[in-house]
């Protein structure tokens, strides 16, 4: 019988990449607690452990939940992370962001619990100034989504150095794909996300798939990202969790690839994975998109030992593909073409 290395709480842990977290934290020997409050997050997506259905504004909920089950870490993820909505209504990401997260780190400090592992973006960068971005560059975000993340940070290093609140921020680039048993994925609604309404358009639930702006200073006029595999990600917070436990995490790490995909050449790799055809539409630049996002993870890679796994653009859309068929297709549209017999779970 394996040794269990204790429980986590993972606020966020029915959404897309909290549930991922839970599963990696599973298989690492931990217990996840699944904390969520359903606005984003799914029930179904909670598997490896137990759920609370609570708020992280709700401070009382937060002690109750950690009371209960004594968890000797948190992982935070409980977010919202539309950026264009953040725009239009800044109050709501500042006080679930960071307002919420403040309710946190006052019920961890209530409870003495005192380590957590934070889920912050490379959108705290804003535009950089120059490429690859490692963790020294300039932090000056460019919409309160990325500003609220930016904050927590900010909070974060103030309550390391006041309290002892021992922290790591992991920065992520493009979160994509999906677990590779195909048992959760992305279900965002409304979803705004490159590669999901990439494949709605292959599977046809979609008309087409919009790019937006094909004028950039990039080598095929298309913005480029840094896409990371869900499963990569999750497996950096086991391992900076690790670290934290350790005592010796640094306070932030990016996780991307370092390697750079336009979206033009996303949509190729997307109709060779799938093999249907997928129309484009090219329409104006969406407001704040930078021309290129790509990381410089040394740091994680060095520091962390982590090596990302799953992150190579063709794994990422075909276990995206896999999940779009059993989840949304599978729900949405039970008469679909059958699809490739390799392709499905
Ligand atoms: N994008 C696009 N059409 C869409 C959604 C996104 O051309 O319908 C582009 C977007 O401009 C960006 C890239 O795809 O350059 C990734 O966007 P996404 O929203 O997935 O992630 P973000 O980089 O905004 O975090």
């Amino acid at each position: 019988m394996s040794i269990s290395r204790g429980t986590i709480l993972v606020t966020g842990g029915a959404g897309y990449i909290g549930s991922h977290a839970c599963k990696a934290l599973a298989r690492a020997g931990y217990t996840p607690i699944a904390y969520d409050n359903l606005v984003y997050g799914h029930e179904w997506a909670v598997k490896w452990g137990p759920f609370v259905r609570g708020d992280i504004l709700d401070r009382s909920g937060l002690v109750d939940a950690i009371e209960r089950y004594r968890p000797q870490a948190v992982m935070h993820f409980a977010a919202f992370a539309y950026v264009g909505e953040s725009v239009t209504d800044p109050a709501k990401y500042y006080r679930n962001n960071v307002a919420g997260t403040l309710a946190l780190l006052e019920a961890m400090q209530n409870t003495r619990l005192s380590r957590l592992v934070f889920s912050s973006t490379c959108a705290t960068y804003g535009i950089p100034a120059s490429l690859p971005i490692n963790e020294n560059t300039h932090q000056s975000p460019v919409n309160p989504y990325g500003a609220s993340k930016f904050m927590v940070e900010r909070i974060l290093t103030d309550f390391r150095h006041a309290y002892a609140l021992d922290s790591v921020a992991l920065r992520y680039f493009n979160a994509a794909g999906a677990d590779g048993d195909c048992e959760i994925g992305e279900d965002h609604d409304p979803e705004t996300h490159l590669i999901p309404l990439v494949l709605d358009a292959a599977s046809g639930l979609r008309p087409d798939i919009t790019v937006f702006g094909d004028d950039y200073p990039t080598s095929d006029g298309t913005c480029i990202r840094d896409y990371i595999h869900v499963a990569d990600l999750a497996e950096a917070h086991v391992v900076a969790l690790t670290k934290l436990e350790r005592g010796n995490a640094l306070p932030a790490y990016n996780l991307g690839t370092g390697k750079g995909v336009s979206v033009k050449l996303l949509i190729e790799r997307a109709r060779e994975i799938t093999g249907r055809q997928i129309k484009t539409v090219v329409a104006a630049r969406r407001a704040g998109d930078p021309p290129e996002l790509v990381a410089d993870a040394k740091l994680a890679m060095s520091d962390l030992k982590w090596t990302p796994q799953h992150s190579d653009i063709d794994t990422i859309l075909t276990d995206a593909w896999r999940w779009h068929l059993k989840h949304h297709v599978g729900v949405k549209r039970k008469n679909i073409k059958a699809p490739q017999q390799s392709i499905q779970c």
